[in-house]
C-alpha cells in the first residue's frame, strides 16, 4: 500500500537451524511471506506467541538483518541497514555503563553529528521528557530497571528518528513500573507524533498501547489479523483496563492467540512422539 511509513512486503526470513532438532538438518522459517503496512504516526503493536518471529520482524525493520525474500520499505525505500531515521529500544537496556544518563542520551546525538553546543539542550530536554531531569549525572548502575529503560527511550528519541522500534521494552520490569512507562510512552507518542512499532507477547499491553494490534500466527510468522482498538472516550478517573471495550479487545486477541498456540502444539506433537519413541 502506498503511503505506508513502513511496509513489510511479502517478507520471509529463514535461519539455518541452531540444531537439527526442528526439521532434520533443515532450516527454521521464522517469517513466511508476511505483509504488513504501518501508517505514518501510528502506534502499532505486534503481538504473537513466543517464537513466532516478532523480534525477527523488528530486526528487519531496524536493518539489523536482511530478509531471505521480499522486502521492508521505509518511506517507500528498501531498508539496507540501520539508520538514524529508526530508533530501536530493546528489552535489555543496552546502556553504556561508563556513561552517565546524560552521556548515554548524548551518544546518538554524537553519532548524528549534532554540534556539541546543541547537544546539552537536547539531552536535558529528552531526560525531562522521560521524567529523569534530576538524574542526568547518574550512572546506569545507580538507576532502577525502569529508569534505565527511560534513559534508553530518551536516547532513542533524542536524535529525532521518524520511527521508534520497540522490542518488548517493558517485559523485564515489575508490573507497576511497566504500567507507568506505558502511560509515559503514550504521552510521548501523542506529543511527538512518532510512528511506533511495539512488539509484545502481553495481551493487556497490546490493547493498552496499540491503536492497531497486528496478531501474528505461530511460526512461521504471518499476520493473522489486524485489529483496530477503539477504547472510546474514557473518563480520566476510570480504569481503562476494566472497561467493557478493553475487555472486548482483550478477549478478541486472546482467542486469536489461543488458536495459534493450539495449532503450534499440535504441530509439535508428532515430532515429540518420534523423539520419545525407543530406538530400533
Ligand atoms: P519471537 O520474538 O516471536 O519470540 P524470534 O523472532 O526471536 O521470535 O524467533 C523466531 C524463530 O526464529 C524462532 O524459532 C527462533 O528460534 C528462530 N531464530 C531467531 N533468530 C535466530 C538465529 N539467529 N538463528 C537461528 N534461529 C533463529
Amino acid at each position: 500500500m502506498s503511503g505506508d511509513k513502513v511496509l513489510f512486503d511479502q517478507v520471509s526470513k529463514t535461519f539455518d537451524a541452531r540444531t537439527g532438532r526442528r526439521t532434520p538438518g533443515g532450516a527454521v522459517t521464522a517469517l513466511d511471506r508476511l505483509t504488513l503496512g504501518v501508517r505514518p504516526g501510528e502506534f502499532l503493536v505486534v503481538v504473537g506467541p513466543s517464537g513466532c518471529g516478532k523480534s525477527t520482524l523488528l530486526d528487519l525493520a531496524g536493518g539489523l538483518s536482511r530478509a531471505t525474500a521480499g522486502q521492508v520499505l521505509v518511506n517507500g525505500r528498501p531498508v539496507t541497514g540501520p539508520g538514524l531515521d529508526r530508533g530501536i529500544v530493546f528489552q535489555q537496556y543496552a546502556l553504556l555503563p561508563w556513561r552517565t544518563a546524560a552521556g548515554n542520551v548524548a551518544f546518538g546525538l554524537e553519532a548524528k553529528g549534532v554540534p556539541r553546543a546543541d547537544r546539552a539542550d537536547l539531552v536535558a530536554q529528552h531526560l525531562d521528557l522521560v521524567g529523569l531531569g534530576a538524574f542526568a549525572g547518574h550512572y546506569p548502575h545507580q538507576l532502577s530497571g525502569g529508569m534505565k529503560q527511560r534513559v534508553a527511550i530518551a536516547r532513542s528519541l533524542a536524535y529525532d528518528p521518524d520511527i521508534l522500534l520497540m522490542d518488548e521494552p517493558f517485559a523485564a520490569l515489575d508490573a507497576q513500573t511497566r504500567d507507568s512507562l506505558q502511560d509515559e510512552l503514550v504521552r510521548i507518542w501523542e506529543r511527538t507524533g512518532k510512528t511506533i512499532i511495539f512488539i509484545t507477547h502481553a495481551i493487556d499491553e497490546a490493547v493498552y498501547l496499540g491503536r492497531r494490534v497486528a496478531v501474528m500466527t505461530s511460526r512461521p510468522g504471518r499476520i493473522k489479523q489486524v485489529i483496530d482498538v477503539e477504547l472510546g472516550d474514557l473518563d480520566a478517573a476510570e480504569d481503562v483496563r476494566s472497561s467493557d471495550a478493553f475487555r472486548h479487545h482483550r478477549h478478541q486477541i486472546w482467542t486469536l492467540l489461543r488458536d495459534e498456540v493450539r495449532a503450534a502444539q499440535a504441530a509439535e506433537r508428532p515430532t515429540l512422539r518420534r523423539q520419545e519413541a525407543p530406538v530400533g
